[in-house]
């Protein structure tokens, strides 16, 4: 399959000839046509899949076949859940956009609304949103949402999770009853499946299932600790890893700031990633780690989410994380194009119940590494015995053949933008 079958417009395929992608990954396969039929769509996909650009191109493709004058009415709200997303979907639409004369904005708290407001008072065909500051600005009497045609949720489970649906729900309810729903979501949780039904019209559904045969690939261990000794341990691991660039999953914001700063204290250059950090801070913290100025990044599940980095020489899970699913999503984040990576992770003894629920859900026991100088005697979780492979092989052989391109491109790119906001030309 390549893009030229998925009846794109020529502006749309030179733009993803730019981008060097050239084949479509299973979530653009799936949803680029149900998306160009003008129907609903309740898509199970995380980031990583290429889910923005299944949303991205064909919205970018009706807008543009509507031919509509310029107005400062916006068609399409991507509504996302941070900051982080909001910039990223934006950077995918000014790429993916960069041949049609299409425009967008993108408004997020945590910065002054300043320079959103005067971009909004140009024409504008994308807003790209989160939901506080867009109710905000439509509580202050912006007309923003009157004319929107196309609605994505993105992320919806992670803007549940972070408290937004109240917002969301208020926002929806100015939207135009006649319009065409794209719902992404990775986990498909009671109340995002509420939500979802009480927003879809008879929708098209799609499930992009983690790509289980990444699991098998990577270099995974657990070393079994109590807390106290964790920080010990977490430097006594980051030795072999000089150098490296690594990732450091936190289940906490306190628990990460904390992370960091011992490590900085050892002297291992590291920052931590997390929703209460400043816009700035964070894309600062970003940017020291794609250009190796920092060694080490902790971050939150949530944090790390809404950002591209990807191709870590080592993903360390300092707690494990009690759905088992964060674990897969954690650890994918290792491993540079089809190469295998390595994913470490600290288990106290509260957390061998989570150890059990993961190796169940990878059908795989993690091997323990025995006679580090912080280790603890914990019985091994008894797991089923191996099944034959499920059949989630095949999106797997897709993803390695476009991820190559995927980290060169967007870390060329961040360095580039300006993090407060964008108002611009698709072309960006
Ligand atoms: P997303 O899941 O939307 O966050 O996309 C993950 C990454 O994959 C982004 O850096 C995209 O630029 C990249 N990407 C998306 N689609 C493709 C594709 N078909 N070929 C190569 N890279 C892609």
């Amino acid at each position: 399959m390549s893009f030229n079958n998925l009846q794109l417009i020529d502006p749309i395929l030179k733009a993803l000839s730019n981008e060097g992608y050239t084949t479509p990954t299973p979530v653009q396969e799936k949803s680029i046509p149900v998306i160009l039929q003008k129907r609903d769509l309740l898509a199970c996909a995380q980031t990583g899949t290429g889910k923005t650009a299944s949303f991205a191109l064909p919205l970018l493709q009706l807008l543009y076949g509507q031919k509509q004058a310029p107005s400062h009415h916006p068609k399409v709200l991507v509504l996302v859940p941070t900051r982080e997303l909001a910039l990223q979907v934006s950077e995918s639409f000014a790429a993916y956009g960069k041949y049609l004369p299409l425009k967008q904005v993108v408004i997020f708290g945590g910065v002054s609304q300043h320079n959103q407001v005067r971009a909004l008072q140009q024409p504008v065909d994308v807003l790209i949103a989160t939901p506080g500051r867009l109710l905000d600005l439509i509580s202050q009497g912006y007309s923003l949402v009157k004319e929107i045609q196309y609605l994505v949720l993105d992320e919806a489970d992670r803007m549940l999770d972070m408290g937004f649906i109240h917002d969301v729900k208020k926002i929806l309810a100015r939207l135009p009853q006649q319009r065409q729903t794209i719902f992404f979501s990775a986990t498909m949780p009671p109340e995002v499946q509420k939500l979802s039904d009480s927003l879809l019209k008879q929708p098209v559904k799609i499930e992009i299932t983690p790509p289980a045969t990444t699991v098998e690939k990577i270099e995974q261990s657990v070393y079994h600790t109590d807390k106290p000794s964790k920080p010990s341990l977490l430097l006594h691991v980051l030795k072999d890893f000089a150098g490296e660039s690594t990732l450091v999953f936190a289940r906490t914001k306190y628990g990460a700031d904390k992370i960091a700063k011992g490590l900085n204290r050892a002297g291992i250059s590291a920052a931590a990633i997390h929703g209460n950090k400043s816009q700035g801070a964070r894309q600062t913290a970003l940017s020291n780690f794609k250009t190796g100025k920092i060694s080490v990044l902790v971050a939150t599940d949530i944090a790390a989410r809404g950002i591209d980095i990807d191709g870590m020489g080592c993903v360390i899970n300092y707690e494990l994380p009690n759905i088992p699913e964060t674990y897969v999503h954690r650890i994918g984040r290792t491993g540079r194009a089809g190469a295998s990576g390595i994913a470490i992770s600290f288990c106290d003894a509260e957390e061998q119940p989570y150890l059990k629920d993961i190796q169940k859900l990878i059908n795989k026991t993690i091997p323990v590494v025995k006679g580090h100088p912080f280790e603890t005697a914990h019985p091994q979780p008894a797991v089923p015995a191996p099944k034959a492979p499920a059949p989630a092989q095949k999106p797997q052989q897709n993803r390695k053949q476009w991820k190559g391109h995927h980290f060169h491109s967007r870390h060329k790119k961040t360095g580039q933008q300006s993090p407060a906001m964008r108002g611009n030309n698709m072309a960006g």
